[in-house]
């Protein structure tokens, strides 16, 4: 049993600040599973914000 490594997922996590060069460009990535949410954070490596839309990748 591995039940201390954390959780990593691939997730897609896409920019949305307006104006920044990565905006509405989806980044896929793996993300560790947070158990207080959020449970995936990031942050923009252009506008370094944090990433408010991330989803599972498919
Ligand atoms: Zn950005």
């Amino acid at each position: 049993m591995d039940d201390d490594k954390p959780t990593v997922d691939m997730m897609v996590a896409t920019c949305r600040t307006p104006g920044c060069p990565m905006e509405g460009i989806g980044e896929i990535a793996p993300f560790f599973a947070n158990p207080a949410p959020p449970t995936y954070r990031g942050q923009c490596g252009q506008c370094e914000q944090p990433h408010t839309d991330i989803v599972p990748a498919p």
